[in-house]
């Protein structure tokens, strides 16, 4: 698990971070109430991530199993040192995407098999929960670019067919589409916040709206701003915060066009 990057949070504390790492420093040593304490705090929203990343009914089960796995792991010297929660966010996604696969193995006819490959991404392939995140994410965005990115990614079209598609300069084009690839990835992690737990104040509610841009820093310096000031004060958005920065990290960087 990769050190997450708080560079660009100065004045943050890392009290948060100083916390859970704490608690897990304290469960390796085999404090069963330290791993519980974790439980208690992050339960919630790992429940409410579970029942979005697969069927509702499992839930449950994919966070027990989760919450196990990454415990056996600390108590073997292993797991998170620190941002427990992004590691644990991450087990689960596993785990949900390992079932979701077996569910579909047993029921598999040779034609749905070969109509329903799963779409690479990243390292991995795309489970329920981030194939209907791209498709709120592409939908969210404004028509324009939703237009380039179906010549480019569905039709497979190139960008230079694009200057007289769209009656564009070639420098026109580059700048669209590099605007609309930011566009999608910036409104892809802005579904992972809405999956996340509800907010609890209307400042929580304002950060949250602005966090994926921030996180891809493309948020204005007002805005910024005031991120800054309320991540090392509210554990919740510094979780989503350090949650975002990981999935950002896991999406393949967009290819330069
Ligand atoms: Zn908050």
């Amino acid at each position: 698990m990769q050190d997450v990057d708080l560079v660009n949070v100065p004045g943050a504390d890392r009290s948060v971070e100083v916390d859970d790492g704490v608690l897990l420093a304290q469960a390796r040593d085999g404090h069963a109430e330290a791993y519980a304490a974790l439980f208690t705090r992050y339960s919630y929203a790992a429940h409410r991530l579970a029942r979005n990343l697969g069927q509702y009914e499992d839930a449950e089960d994919v966070v027990a199993e989760s919450f196990a796995r990454v415990l056996d792991l600390v108590r073997r010297g292993k797991g998170p040192e620190t941002a427990f929660r992004a590691y644990l966010f991450t087990t689960i996604r596993h785990e949900s995407a390992r079932r979701a696969k077996a569910r579909k193995r047993v029921t598999p006819t040779d034609d749905v098999a070969k109509i329903d490959q799963p779409v690479p991404f990243g390292d991995g392939q795309l489970d329920g929960f981030e194939r209907a995140a791209i498709r709120a994410a592409y939908e969210s965005l404004p028509p324009r670019w939703r237009t380039v990115l179906w010549h480019l990614d569905v039709d497979g079209r190139k960008p230079h067919e694009l200057v007289s598609l769209l009656d564009l300069s070639p420098n026109g084009v580059s700048a669209l589409v590099y605007r609309a690839r930011n566009g999608l990835r910036e409104a892809y992690l802005q579904q992972h916040v809405k999956s996340a737990a509800p907010e609890d104040s209307r400042s929580c509610r304002d950060v949250r709206a602005k966090l994926s841009a921030f996180v891809r820093r493309t948020a204005s310096a007002r805005d910024q701003e005031k991120v800054h000031g309320h991540l090392p004060v509210c554990r919740e958005c510094m979780s989503i915060y350090l949650d975002l920065q990981e999935v950002d990290q896991e999406v393949a960087a967009p290819p330069s066009s």
